[in-house]
């Protein structure tokens, strides 16, 4: 598969104080040369962000964007705006967006759509409840959130997204997947899309895993075969966490 790829996902934490001492830890922080990495600020700490993290290992990611070309659309921002300011990533399907936000399938599968058609990197976001974890079902969940992004785009759209793989049961919960949780879902994961894309893409798309990752933690997920990179919450508040997780041993 592709490059190692972390990405720090801020949410909706922070301020301006905060925002600059996090971007100093990160320019002062070493990151092997061989990863990707994207931080994802609230929007309006994002040109500040730009402007100050000078650590060239990093890009920026918004959160989020709206489904198509801007308008009467009160509080969203579009993918042309992000794609106009030199923001190359986006996240998209956050599972609190799904769950807060009423994001279906559908409407993530259309944002993807127009995200990539206005050149930006997605990472897209999918990962069961703890619900539908005991309930066994937590593959069929997966898979119907990928069909409904591979019903809109085509196979070589999928050469610009990272699939981060997030049990909502992990998120913020301090209660990591097990390696070998992860990983079942992960390899799960590569064969929808060799089956589904193709499997040149299966073998090169990059999977994150997301959910609890922490400084502590990293290493031992970062073994397994599938697991690609992370996608991190809280941990990515804290410089040197952050900058530890991106140092992962592979
Ligand atoms: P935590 O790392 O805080 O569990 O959050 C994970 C996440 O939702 C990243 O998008």
């Amino acid at each position: 598969t592709g490059k190692f790829i972390v990405g720090g996902n801020w949410k909706c934490n922070g301020t301006a104080e905060s925002v600059k001492s996090l971007v100093k830890e990160l320019n002062s922080g070493k990151i092997d040369a061989d990863v990707d990495v994207y931080v994802a600020p609230p929007f309006v700490f994002i040109p500040r962000v730009q402007k100050e993290l000078n650590n060239k290992n990093y890009a920026v990611a918004a959160q989020n964007c709206w489904v198509s070309a801007g308008g009467a659309f009160t509080g969203e921002v579009s993918a042309d705006m992000l794609a106009d300011a030199d923001i190359p990533w986006v996240i998209l399907g956050h599972s609190e967006r799904r769950a807060l936000c009423g994001e279906t399938n559908e409407f993530v599968g259309e944002k993807t759509k127009y995200a990539l058609s206005k050149g930006l990197k997605v990472a897209l976001c999918i990962g069961e409840t703890l619900e539908q974890r005991e309930a066994g079902t937590t593959l069929d969940i997966c898979r119907a959130q990928l069909k409904a992004v591979n019903d809109v785009v085509t196979a070589a759209d999928w050469e610009n997204i990272v699939i981060a793989y997030e049990p909502v049961w992990a998120i913020g919960t301090g209660k990591v997947a097990t390696p070998d949780q992860a990983q079942e879902v992960h390899a799960g994961i590569r064969k929808w899309c060799a089956d589904n894309i193709s499997p040149a893409i299966a073998s090169k798309i990059r999977i994150q895993y997301g959910g609890s990752v922490n400084a502590g933690n990293c290493d031992e997920l970062a073994q397994k075969e599938d697991i690609d990179g992370f996608l991190v919450g809280g941990a990515s508040l804290i410089g040197e966490a952050f900058v530890t997780i991106c140092n992962s041993a592979k």
